[in-house]
């Protein structure tokens, strides 16, 4: 294996060099297989052994995300670090960093996102208008957010949510201590609830250069706080788009970010866009573009993090996607037979209830 010394470093990192991405799951197995498609060679590390990234990589490093023996090994081994999600310790990254390894997307991007109130704090900063919140310490803050936000609010953990887990609507002010207890009474955030028509989300990304390119939005469908179906490009006006558009690069700008960013958009109808989210990471509502685009998400992060020129986002065909959860996976044989259908399988194992399997795309060219 090379030493990268980054003093020395220079972009755009060619073929042969090599990628380490933290956390093994279908993200990096998918991030992993786009960027040995380009040359690259791929180091996972994750604690579990023989994850569905690992296996498609030249190699894994089975530790803690916090392992500083491993953290070391995995900086000194790479030429840039990247994160498949947002929950990787932010000290990590900065340990990464501190060592001298080429990290992208940076920490702050990686501390921001998984911090709900430090999130929304900053996009309303940068001009990417949130629905209104209170931060939520103790049982007090929350009756005195519901007098602010009105009822009922959605009641959320700061850290490590995710998919709807860790969280909780409180339609009025006696069923307050349940909704705190029923969150692990943890520091959270209190939101207003957003009246929204649909739910977009739009995929972006930012090159070392600064450079952004930016895919046409996709309409999404949840079911118990966990996407089910994507359809995209979704259909919207020009003046949405810009919008949509100009919000994807006021966020990139502000994080000075590199690499591909999902940021989860409510549409209240009239042109009115709230940032639900963002994810600093490929995104689950960014797979369509395997299918509908010449450059999906996982090569633009690699490109983007290897400091390559970024890749074009035009849709060539509109795209559905929907997630195969759990036992869905036992329809591969039919699914397989669809004409019209393409098949992303992660390789795991064991299909537990809600547990994201695979993906189907059914590809309707764009004529
Ligand atoms: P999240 O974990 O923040 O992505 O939330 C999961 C899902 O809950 C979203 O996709 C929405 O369907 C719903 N949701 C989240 N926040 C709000 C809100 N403030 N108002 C209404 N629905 C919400």
């Amino acid at each position: 294996m090379t030493t990268p010394d980054t003093s020395v470093l220079t972009l755009p990192l060619p073929p042969g060099s090599t990628i380490g991405i933290m956390g093994g799951g279908q993200l990096g197995r998918m991030l992993s297989q786009a960027a040995s498609r380009l040359g690259f060679d791929v180091l996972i590390l994750d604690p579990e052994e023989n994850c569905p990234a690992a296996r498609v990589s030249r190699g894994q490093f089975v530790a803690a995300y916090d392992d500083p023996a491993a953290l070391n090994i995995m900086g000194r081994a790479c030429d840039v670090v990247t994160f498949e999600f947002e929950n990787v310790p932010a000290a990590s990254i900065e340990r990464l960093a501190e060592g001298g390894a080429l990290v992208a997307p940076g920490p702050t991007a990686l501390a921001v996102a998984q911090d709900r109130v430090d999130e929304k704090t900053f996009l309303n900063a940068v001009g990417a208008s949130t629905v209104d919140f209170v931060a939520v310490d103790v049982l007090d803050d929350l009756i005195a957010g519901l007098a602010t936000l009105g009822a009922p609010a959605l009641l959320k953990t700061r850290r490590d949510g995710y998919d709807g887990k860790g969280q909780a609507w409180v339609a009025s002010a006696y069923e307050a201590a349940g909704a705190f207890a029923a969150i692990g009474g943890r520091p959270a955030i209190l939101e207003a609830r957003a009246a929204f028509t649909r739910e977009l989300s739009i995929i972006a990304a930012r090159g070392h250069d600064g450079s952004v390119a930016v895919y046409p939005l996709g309409e999404n469908q949840h079911a118990g706080g966990v996407l089910r179906l994507t359809s995209a490009p979704a259909a919207v006006d020009v003046a949405t788009t810009a919008r949509a558009r100009a919000i994807a690069e006021a966020i990139l700008d502000g994080l000075d970010y590199v690499g591909v960013i999902g940021i989860e958009l409510f549409d209240l109808g009239h042109g009115t866009l709230l940032v639900n989210e963002i994810a600093p990471r490929v995104h689950n509502t960014g797979h369509w573009t395997q299918d509908g685009c010449v450059c999906d998400q996982f090569e633009q992060h690699i490109r983007a993090i290897a400091g390559w020129p970024l890749g074009p986002t035009q849709a060539h065909a509109r795209v559905e996607m929907t997630n195969l959860l759990g036992s869905d996976i036992d329809a591969w044989p039919t699914l397989a037979a669809e004409p019209d259908a393409r098949l992303h399988l992660y390789g795991k194992a064991e299909a537990r209830p809600g547990r994201k399997m695979g993906h189907v795309t059914r590809i309707y060219p764009d004529t």
